[in-house]
């Protein structure tokens, strides 16, 4: 018997197949990524780390762990390629939110200060928002962007001084400039803070050279595996080697179990992808065809927050078109284009309904879109646009 489960998957194929994948997180992983992804390595248990790991805790829970412990090792090493590091590696985090948990509990306490972008102006739900256990757990003040939408260093200087936090973050889900690293770390050490990135979105630029390295400024790296890094879905966390033992202890036993074997041989396959000199070609070309894209919205009339973009994501603040976030989210959904609904600094409107959308041109790269296709898709939204609000004013 078919579980009906298959055909939903094939349903889902279809529709990733049909649509065009504008979600800024989102990305189309390889066959062979896949492929370590429903393999056996499943099956097996191996809390703890491997008998050769680095320099954090080593030793495993379980027998049998001989061949899970090369992966494993095999796929440190090859992340430490990717970004060309000597920090320490943990691949074992299951997700970004689960990475942002460990990685602050390695070195706070409950109750203790974090510095850190809103979530209004492009942060995620784990830096500090009040639905997050972050916003729950922690002390959580936040710096602002300017007028433009830019991160206001002088704004976090003035924080860092006013709150002493133990911890300053950058790092952003939906901010499309980049982030001064160096100016961050500069200010984190003026206040004996730690500093921690979160570089989700923006890791595949930075392995790639476009975008500024966080590797020698901060203390704590964190990413996903999903987005521009175009692995399985999960998370890692880098560190600096005098670290390595508070964050393997924060991953397990502190926060997880059992690694996912068949995800971390995927993360291993990913690494391998991304050391191919073709990586890089694909990280210009979804810059480019971001620039492109959003240059042709602009042309168009439309209002991008910070005016531009310098990766692989643009926000479109709506509100001078009268269409709301997720308005423009659903109405696009009917014509198989997606996106999300975004909130924009100074945000009137709650999250679930939002004045702007974010626009990432990732996952529709891989596709092999160049500047022309997404040029054509601006025009396409464009035109939706305009149907939709015709047909709203009747
Ligand atoms: N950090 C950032 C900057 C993100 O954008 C995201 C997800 O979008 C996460 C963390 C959380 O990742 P996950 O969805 O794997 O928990």
């Amino acid at each position: 018997m078919i579980s009906e489960i298959f055909e939903l998957i094939e349903e889902e194929k279809k529709r990733q197949d049909e649509n065009i994948e504008l979600i800024a997180s989102e990305n189309f992983v390889s066959d062979n990524v896949l492929k370590a992804c429903g393999s056996i390595l499943t099956n097996k248990y191996s809390e703890g780390y491997p008998a050769n790991h680095a320099v954090g805790n080593r030793g495993r829970y379980y027998g049998g762990c001989q061949v899970v412990d090369k992966i494993e090792e095999k796929c440190c090493e090859l992340w430490k390629k990717v970004f060309n590091t000597d920090y320490h590696v943990n691949v074992q985090p299951h997700s970004g939110s689960t990475a942002n948990f460990a990685a602050y509990f390695s070195v706070l306490n409950v109750g203790d200060t974090i510095l850190s972008m809103s979530l209004n102006n492009g942060a995620h739900l784990t830096h500090g928002s009040p639905v997050s256990f972050s916003g729950r757990l922690f002390n959580m003040v936040f710096y602002e962007v300017d007028e433009n939408g830019f991160i206001d260093m002088e704004d976090v200087k003035k924080k860092a001084l006013e709150y002493k936090p133990k911890l300053i973050l950058a790092g952003a889900s939906a901010y499309s400039r980049i982030i001064h690293f160096d100016k961050f770390s500069e200010i984190a050490k003026s206040i004996g803070a730690y500093f921690m990135v979160d570089m989700a979105h923006i890791a595949g630029l930075i392995a790639a050279g476009e975008h500024p390295t966080p590797f020698g400024y901060a203390d704590i790296i964190t990413t996903t595996t999903h987005k521009t890094l175009r692995g399985p879905r999960g998370g890692m966390i880098f560190c600096k080697p005098e670290l390595a033992k508070k964050i393997d202890s924060a991953i397990f036993p502190f926060s997880q179990g059992g690694p996912l074997q068949h995800i971390i041989a995927a993360k291993a396959i990913a690494a391998e992808e991304c050391l191919m000199p073709t990586y890089k070609e694909y990280i210009h070309q979804v810059v480019v065809n971001c620039k492109a894209m959003c240059e042709e919205f602009k042309k168009m009339g439309y209002k991008i927050i910070t005016d531009g973009t310098d990766n692989h994501l643009f926000l479109l603040d709506l509100t001078h078109k009268g269409i709301t976030g997720i308005e423009c989210q659903d109405m696009l959904d009917e014509h198989h284009i997606t996106l999300n609904k975004n909130c924009i600094p100074q945000e009137t409107r709650s999250p679930k309904v939002a004045s702007g959308v974010r626009i990432g041109t990732a996952a529709m790269t891989t596709k092999g879109y160049k500047e022309k296709d997404f040029i054509e898709v601006a025009h396409r939204i464009d035109k939706l646009i305009d149907e939709f609000m015709k047909e709203k004013s009747v």
